[in-house]
């Protein structure tokens, strides 16, 4: 029967991690509008133009709406039992024939914390491998890794509004105003209304950098080095806090042995930012009531990212900004659910919770509660299982909700590699370009059309409702992976996320104290306290090692990589305010593509002057990996050499990926997207 009453619905925002929540007006499947209200924790009666218009792609004409089996060349529709006998019958014997470690699984940061958490489940309980991760491989690793190697956990050390409140913001490598727009409003009314001062180091000209008191533009891949220079000036003129350090902080000594050849002269020259202004950011520092720190992609797409988020930290625990209010390290996290994805141990490295896989007494709490040996040794990463699928040590996977064909770096390469494996299952609400090498694709469901939680920046676990019912025989994503399960011998009886939800709890003490009694409605939960209880801030008692006290980390700056000189010009790339990452849910919604539909490459004045290049003319870019052909857009947010190319592109003609190459962080193996240099050509 036709629903013809309006529904109103509460739902979580997919498209950042600011986890904006409102309430979505229904009506059948069509969406009437987005409603905020000031029930809501993060955002009130805010969103931006994605949360508010960007919806119409779960009416997609494009969504896959039954299962998809390759037969002779060709996507096929099939009816659940065949796709998923299909599925369980051959991973069951290539895990039979090559072990439970020729498989890999990719996770999502788009699906709930409930789907990430029983895609683990299968690849521990079912194949006993660790070879599982999430896309947060290819952003956020590297800040995760940074801040686990100074304070020990990896998350925000508090909350947005904490952001709101500090005396001192300071930006590296990220545009909120158009990655995280709700968040920047809280920081640009801070700043205009409340005197917060604003510090951004960019190499872009972008609306915050604008709008900062200083900005600075650091020479690619060093912004560990200013970050440096500024922790000793500040160590040398005894601005530090050395009561906090005392207290609070290991390795004090060796840190300034690191430090000593970061002068201000060094870091003048290395990042070529002067030394009169590496002073005034000092200066601003010290005189700043509270500084938190916001970092993003400009910081971990590089060859020395989890460096320079250990540096980040390093100079916050230096100068006493942990451990209260208006202070502290905050990554800011691209996707609505990267940390959530990352707290239920869709990782190589870590079982649900943050428990170590080198753990033994973590590793025995789940070998009893699953019933089978987990292996003792981390798993291969995103990155790793490409190369062991290349090796062919790695036979098949399974990937939910990720266009890795897309979004990682050196995509003509990935082309090959996909298409070598023996069986590979994707589940995804659209074919997406990572589904043409797919043997099964499996139609899953949009946050709209399913319950679960997601979390987002700051911790903060959200409910989200079921607005709409599926679209055609689309599942929600946990279904399917259960029904995977259960064919493979398991013995799983979820019937609502809730179930999944109370068993990551019990097996993960920061989520002791969570339930859906807690998140009901409007309520939410903000993990991080040793006691399992919500706790809008971080290390109150104390930092997450055993003596309670941070490290800091003893990382030495590399040179970032180098290019042959004939790739003279250096791309950058990042997000428009519109669009959602590579673009493949905006762009099939009207109200956003029919407003911005274009891809383009942003060129300075002076080099289009230089180069006899057009507004609106083509140019095509060549790097050693590939090359794109698009328009060229002229505007003074980039200057000289730098070129900008927005992410959101699923085009092979225009997407960043078929330029960025096989380098990476050297801790996290995030691909270096932002060590990409090109050459030109004006068509
Ligand atoms: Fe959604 Fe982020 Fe915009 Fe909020 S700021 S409405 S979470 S895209």
């Amino acid at each position: 029967m036709r629903e013809t009453r309006t529904k109103k619905t509460k739902t979580v925002c997919t498209f950042c991690g600011v986890g904006c929540t409102f309430e979505v007006w229904t009506k059948g499947r069509k969406i009437l509008k987005v409603q905020p209200t000031h029930e809501a924790p993060v955002n009130a009666i805010s969103t931006c133009v994605k949360g508010k218009f960007g919806w119409d792609f779960v009416n997609s004409e494009e969504r896959l709406t039954k299962p998809l089996i390759r037969k002779n060349g060709r996507f096929v529709e099939s009816s659940w039992d065949e796709a998923l006998d299909l599925v369980a019958s051959r991973l069951a014997s290539i895990k039979q024939q090559y072990g439970g470690n020729s498989v890999g699984f990719i996770s999502s940061s788009k699906i709930t914390n409930e789907e990430n958490y029983v895609i683990q489940k299968l690849a521990r309980q079912m194949f006993e491998t660790n070879n599982v991760d999430n896309c947060s491989r290819y952003c956020q690793s590297p800040a995760t890794d940074g801040l686990f190697r100074t304070v020990g956990m990896g998350g925000d050390a508090g909350t947005i509004k904490d952001i709101a409140a500090a005396g001192l913001v300071i930006i590296v490598g990220a545009n909120p105003a158009e990655g995280h727009p709700v968040l920047a409003t809280r920081v640009k009314r801070a700043h205009k209304l409340h005197g917060q001062k604003l510090i951004v180091a960019d190499i872009r000209k972008n609306e915050m950098a604008e709008r900062s008191d200083i900005h600075i533009s650091p020479k690619q891949g060093t912004d560990q080095v200013w970050l440096m220079a500024v922790t000793k000036y500040m160590i040398d003129h005894g601005w530090h806090d050395q009561e906090f350090i005392n207290e609070n902080v290991n390795f004090f000594d060796d840190y300034k042995e690191v430090l000593e050849k970061y002068t201000l002269e060094y870091a003048e020259t290395h990042s070529g930012i002067s030394r009169e202004t590496l002073i005034q950011i000092a200066e601003t520092i010290r005189d700043a009531d509270g500084t938190c720190i916001l970092w993003g992609m400009g910081v971990t797409q590089n060859t020395g990212a989890s460096d320079t988020s250990a540096a980040i930290s390093n100079l916050l625990l230096a100068t006493g900004n942990y451990r209260r209010p208006g202070a502290g390290a905050y990554p800011l996290r691209g996707h609505n659910n990267v940390q959530g994805a990352c707290d239920m141990g869709t990782l190589p490295t870590w079982l649900p919770g943050y428990q170590h896989v080198t753990d033994d007494v973590a590793r025995a709490k789940f070998e009893k509660a699953y019933g089978v040996k987990i292996d003792g040794q981390p798993g291969l990463n995103n990155i790793e299982m490409l190369k062991a699928i290349e090796k062919g040590d790695m036979k098949a996977m399974y990937l939910v909700g990720e266009d890795m064909a897309l979004v990682d770096a050196d995509a003509n390469h990935v082309d090959k590699v996909l298409s070598g494996l023996d069986f590979f299952v994707v589940q995804d609400i659209f074919l997406s370009r990572t589904a043409q090498y797919a043997d099964v694709v499996l139609p899953g469901a949009p946050s709209l059309e399913k319950d679960g939680t997601f979390t987002n920046t700051e911790r903060r676990v959200q409910r989200l409702y079921k607005a709409l019912p599926t679209m055609g025989d689309s599942k929600a994503d946990w279904e399917i992976t259960q029904e995977i399960a259960n064919r493979l011998g398991a013995n799983w009886n979820y019937s609502h996320p809730s179930e999944i939800y109370d068993e990551m709890a019990s097996l993960s003490p920061i989520f002791s104290q969570a339930n859906y009694e807690v998140l009901e409605g409007w309520n939410s939960f903000l993990w991080g306290s040793h006691d399992g209880s919500s706790t809008p801030l971080l290390y109150v008692d104390g930092f997450n090692f055993p003596d309670k006290k941070a490290r800091f980390a003893l990382a030495d700056w590399v040179e970032p990589h180098k290019f042959p000189e004939e790739y003279d010009l250096h791309i950058n790339n990042g997000r428009m305010l519109e669009h959602f990452h590579e673009g493949n849910m905006t762009n099939k919604s009207n109200g956003i593509q029919s407003k911005v539909p274009d891809i383009f490459v942003e060129v300075s004045p002076e080099l289009a002057k230089e180069r006899k290049v057009s507004d609106g003319g083509l140019v095509r870019l060549v790097s050693p990996f590939g090359a794109v052909k698009l328009k060229a857009l002229i505007t003074d947010r980039v200057k000289n050499n730098e070129l900008f190319l927005p992410m959101n592109s699923v085009d092979k003609d225009s997407a960043i990926n078929f330029l960025t190459g096989p380098i990476y962080d050297r801790r996290t193996s995030t691909p270096a997207y932002k060590q990409t240099m090109v050459r030109m050509e004006v068509l």
